[in-house]
């Protein structure tokens, strides 16, 4: 027997229809890529996002053809969102961090139709552009006034471009399986893979990302995506914001402490969600300049372990809290968050803050399980670390051109490739990359836990561990130290930190002291670099070396 319910397409545009329906005048304010500070609600956004999507059937681009985007989190990047998935496009948004070969490759794998593009991106443009063939259109998002002279083809000012559209345009009714998105995974290793969402996928994780002790946004707040709409889709807040009502401020390029601190507080932001180091700049903006931050509620912190002093400063001192999450683009992005649950709520002072380390628990919609090696499930017991696998509606079920298949199971898992435990009550916590794990004698060491233990040292400027050969144990762990300027910390020293904090098993073999170390793109530290560098290093440990 079926259900005798209506077919209602979950749509991202649905999103858009509900927010200019029941919130019209909600504002949407964007720092400008050319300066000042933009108002418009989304009526409007609606309106002009409908006409987006005219103006692109009406230049031919077809269902399914992926358009690009180059561009800081704005209205106008919005309004691109939705028009291209209202003309059932697939947005593909770039990372400008990447080096542009790399954005080319992607490009090219993608096969971009059409690129919007910010004026602060239009230098790398005309550098990948002539490299890119399926290119037919680039829609600068500015005005003719603010449009400098170019040399590429086919080059045109998104105000002019739009007002050849007079908006009368209908959404086309798509399947709620049909591709949306796209956005590449940087690749430390290998080249970039594509994830593709859907609309369902979409509208879905936006409606598990709101609930309240997930991101809990709701109408009463003004929210700030700090967190870039090229980064895993600025954590679905672009579409989580508008499926609420709640206002909606974007920060365009401008993410040091001062600016940001700027639109905390002239437009009284409740809410805001972004990468630690973009915290690390406001925190010491606010201790330079005294600030308070009277109008902020809560702060989602992910995309890299989020440093203990963080938590403590912002909740302790400014009253924010604070709310560590964890996921990957491959989740649309949200897997877990680090809400208190009724079982953890007596907790004080370092134990509250030993549990913000967690990444947290899933929201409904997330499925999680930590696996050995042979796909045995570990124990939830806040010690058993293993390979964490995740499914639900908002996690890939494959790459764009099937890349990297055996990531994905029959049973609908998908390896993460990062390595955690969880504990009783469901609190997950990172330990590692799968692949930077250290295996000594079978056992896992997590160079995560040896790495932020070596920050601990007041001569540490950053530090990194890594497996080295080992006859007898396989591998060992080496500790790879760069010091602060003018300090020359002391081998021993340095490993008596580790005494007591973890098994005797776990403590590096060796130290080496380097100027630098390595680091991606998206600044996460390239650990594969540093191994090949050090392949051949002997440990002292290491007799028959
Ligand atoms: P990119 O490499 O482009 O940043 P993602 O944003 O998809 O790609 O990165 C996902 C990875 O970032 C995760 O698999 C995990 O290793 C790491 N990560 C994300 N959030 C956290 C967190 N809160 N703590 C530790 N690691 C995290």
């Amino acid at each position: 027997m079926l259900g005798l319910m209506q077919e209602w397409p979950l749509l991202c545009h649905k999103i858009l229809d509900h927010a200019a329906l029941q919130h019209p005048h909600r504002e949407v304010v964007s720092r400008s890529v050319e300066g000042p500070i933009v108002r418009t609600n989304y009526a409007e956004l609606r309106k002009r996002a409908l006409k987006v999507a005219q103006r692109l059937e009406r230049d031919g681009f077809k269902v399914g053809d992926r358009i690009a985007t180059l561009a800081w989190n704005s209205a106008r990047h919005m309004e691109a969102w939705y028009g291209i998935m209202g003309m059932g496009g697939v947005y593909h948004t770039l990372n400008p961090r990447l080096f542009p070969e790399q954005l080319a490759w992607i490009m090219n794998h993608a096969q971009d139709q059409a690129l919007f593009v910010d004026l602060t991106f239009l230098p790398l443009v005309e550098k990948i552009a002539p490299q890119v063939p399926s290119l037919r259109q680039i829609i600068v998002l500015t005005d003719s006034a603010h449009l400098p002279p170019s040399g590429l083809a086919s080059f045109v000012a998104y105000e002019d471009w739009l007002a050849e559209a007079d908006g009368d345009y209908a959404w086309k009714q798509l399947d709620e399986h049909a591709a949306a998105g796209m956005c590449y995974t940087s690749g430390t290793t290998g080249d970039p893979k594509g994830v593709v969402y859907s609309h369902r996928s979409n509208v879905l994780h936006a409606m598990i990302a709101v609930m309240p002790d997930a991101m809990g946004v709701s109408v009463r707040d003004v929210v700030l995506p700090v967190v870039p709409m090229f980064h895993a889709n600025a954590w679905g807040l672009a579409q989580s914001a508008p499926m609420v009502g709640a206002k909606l401020v974007m920060p365009g390029g401008k993410m040091d402490g001062a600016s940001i601190y700027e639109l905390l507080d002239t437009e009284r932001i409740t809410f805001t969600a972004a990468v630690p180091t973009v915290w690390l700049m406001l925190l010491q903006h606010l201790e330079e300049t005294g600030k308070k931050l009277p109008h902020l509620n809560r702060v989602v912190i992910g995309g890299s372990a989020c440093p203990r002093t963080v938590t403590e400063k912002f909740e302790r001192n400014y009253g924010v809290e604070v709310v560590h999450a964890w996921g990957m683009t491959e989740m649309s992005p949200l897997g877990t968050l680090c809400t208190i649950k009724p079982e953890y709520q007596d907790l004080e002072g370092a134990e509250r803050l030993n549990l913000q380390q967690k990444q947290g628990y899933t929201p409904f919609g997330v499925e999680m399980k930590v696996t050995d090696d042979d796909d045995n499930e570990l124990p939830w017991d806040g010690r058993t670390f293993g390979r964490l696998k995740v499914r639900g509606p908002a996690v890939s079920a494959s790459y764009y051109g099937g890349a990297s298949a055996e990531q994905f199971d029959a049973d609908g898992w998908f390896d993460t490739g990062d390595v955690a435990h969880v504990d009783e009550h469901g609190y997950m916590q990172i330990t590692d990359r799968s692949k930077d794990v250290i295996k000594s004698g079978g056992e896992w060491i997590s160079s995560i836990e040896l790495e932020n233990l070596a920050v601990g040292h007041p001569d540490v400027q950053e530090a990194a561990a890594i497996g080295v050969k080992h006859s007898r144990w396989d591998e060992r762990p080496l500790l790879v130290v760069v010091p602060k300027q003018g300090r020359n910390p002391d081998k021993a020293d340095l490993l008596a930190l580790f005494d007591g904090k973890v098994a005797k098993w776990w403590v590096p073999d060796d130290v080496v002291f380097v100027d630098e170390i390595p680091h991606t793109a998206t600044g996460k530290i390239q650990k594969s670099v540093l191994r090949e560098r050090l392949k051949d290093y002997r440990l002292p440990t290491d007799s028959s070396a």
